[in-house]
């Protein structure tokens, strides 16, 4: 028997019943012929908290007000900015507050963590990550190893899925690094891949790159946010993620860098530098020694974008009033309800090829679609549902926990079923 009912009543019991239900009143949802959208692309650009301006405009009337003297003497002055967002980072990946800091895009951080996490030798070269893992993911890694003199071809290790299934398995994956026992320096791996919304077993894989002598770092562009992370303790070497996706922080918003505590105090770790990541004490000396700062803060370089800054710290402060167990409890409840909805009325055949079991996704489902798939996403997004496309045949649908509802749930599934 399940525990759930295919009708809107049901799902609106389960609003009712919804501790979370009140922040979807903190969000702009879009609006489609006077109506909300059936928004499921959080995964893609979270929706904008109706603080975030407040928040913005703070520091603009300081701007406007103080000038320069803003770094100092404005209300949250900017010269530690990062600061004021480093306990809810720390908290939302399970990190110490000094393994992590918020800087640059998702991206340029990843290139700049090779400097530190890839130094790869004759013998030991190679770098493993999904053959589905994002584009931008695949061409930084492709340039990484250009760079140091090797061919791609060779040293990037993809890992497929086996024949007819769509999703890796833990043990397959865990193999594969046993098999490059040798010539493995590097697991690159996306927490959850952003094509299947398959949440990896990290801390397995953590272990396995380690007790062959690799290090290990994860692209936690859609797993920040989303499903609960505990990268200290899993022993994590490097992680970065960006925070427009599930943490709500603008368009290209900053990204975040987490760096075990075991590289916190080694200033000889070969990094590239800037005048942010030295001394913060020493900083205006203007002294041409560079002297890093303890943590993730010494990878620093240039100080920073106030503004979007501004913008995530908004959204932060939502997360910490909610709580990463609360969302997650919430998510998992409002993921199998859509799945229990798709798979009780599927005329149309969709085929979730995500894992059905809640430890290996977090909100996301995806759908692989018949040959008419295309004019099925048309349909869903003519009747204001903004789900995502990707080719050749997948539609990506995320409801999030902060601003979803059940009946978005219900509403989806009727509409994909008209
Ligand atoms: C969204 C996403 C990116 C995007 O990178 P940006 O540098 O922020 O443009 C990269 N990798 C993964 C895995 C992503 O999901």
């Amino acid at each position: 028997m399940n525990k759930y009912k295919n009708s809107l009543a049901f799902a609106r019991e389960l609003d009712a019943k919804d501790p979370l239900a009140h922040f979807r009143a903190q969000f702009y949802i879009p609006q489609v012929n006077g109506k909300d959208v059936v928004y499921f692309t959080g995964n893609s650009l979270g929706l904008q908290p109706k603080t975030t301006k407040d928040y913005i405009n703070q520091e603009l009337e300081d701007w406007k007000y103080f000038g320069v003297e803003g770094h100092f003497y404005g209300k949250n002055p900017w010269v530690g900015y990062h600061h004021f967002v480093e306990k809810q980072t720390a908290e939302i990946v399970g990190a110490k507050i000094e393994e992590v800091v918020v800087m640059n895009s998702l991206t340029v951080n990843l290139n700049l963590l090779m400097v530190t996490f890839y130094s790869p030798t004759k013998t030991r070269y190679k770098i493993i990550m999904e053959a589905d893992a994002f584009p931008s993911d695949h061409y930084a890694m492709q340039q990484q190893a250009r760079f140091h003199g090797f061919d791609p071809e060779d040293a990037i290790v993809q890992l497929y899925p086996r024949e007819g299934e769509h999703t890796l398995r833990t043990e397959d994956i865990i193999a594969e690094i046993k098999f490059h026992a040798d010539d493995l320096a590097l697991v690159m791996i996306g927490g959850v891949n952003y094509y299947t919304g398959q949440f990896f077993d990290l801390e397995n894989i953590v272990d396995a790159g380690h007790s062959i002598g690799a290090i290990v770092g994860f692209d936690l562009a859609h797993a920040a946010g989303n499903v609960i992370l505990k990268l200290h303790d899993w022993n994590v070497d490097f992680a970065t993620w960006c925070s427009y996706k599930y943490l709500n922080s603008s368009p290209g918003g900053i990204s975040g860098v987490f760096i075990h505590e075991k590289y916190s105090n080694s200033p000889e770790l070969p990094r590239f530098a800037g005048w942010w990541g030295s001394d913060e004490k020493d900083r205006f000396l203007m002294d041409k020694k560079f002297i890093p700062q303890k943590g993730a803060a010494g990878w620093q370089m240039s100080n920073a974008p106030i503004l979007t800054m501004s913008a995530h710290w908004a959204s932060l402060e939502i997360f910490m009033e909610a709580g990463m167990e609360n969302l997650r409890v919430k998510s998992i409840e409002l993921t199998n309800y859509l799945e229990f909805l798709i798979n009780d009325s599927n005329e149309l055949g969709l085929e979730i090829i995500t894992p059905s079991n809640v430890g290996e996704r977090g909100c996301q489902l995806s759908l692989l679609t018949k040959e008419n798939g295309k004019e099925l996403f048309k349909k869903l997004q003519a009747a204001g549902v903004i789900a995502d496309w990707r080719e050749p045949n997948v539609i990506r649908i995320a409801p999030v926990p902060m601003y979803n509802t059940f009946e978005d749930c219900f509403r989806f599934v009727e509409i994909l079923n008209s």
